[in-house]
């Protein structure tokens, strides 16, 4: 079972959000904020992914110390465009 990151942006003035290089560039990092699925506990600092770290990478609640792992899977993404902003999809 995977997860998708899903961004929502409110595009006044851009037309297309993507990280530069595209969004399978991989060498944009990405950070996100974990929660852990057994405590609960959010982490404090973001943790940063990217696409070039293709294996699962890790990660350890600092409460509980259950691992969880991320793992990014290349080739999924696609530009935020405006068009589909406006249709409320993100
Ligand atoms: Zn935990």
């Amino acid at each position: 079972m995977g997860y998708y990151l899903y961004v929502t942006a409110d595009l006044e003035n851009l037309t297309n959000f993507q990280p530069n290089g595209g969004v399978d560039d991989p060498n944009f990092t990405y950070y996100f904020k974990l929660k852990c699925g057994n405590c609960g506990t959010v982490t404090e600092k973001a943790t940063c992914v990217s696409l070039n770290e293709t294996g699962p990478q890790s990660k350890k609640c600092k409460v509980c110390e259950r691992e969880g792992t991320v793992t990014m899977f290349p080739g999924k993404g696609k530009p935020l465009t405006a068009e589909i902003s406006e249709k409320g999809r993100y």
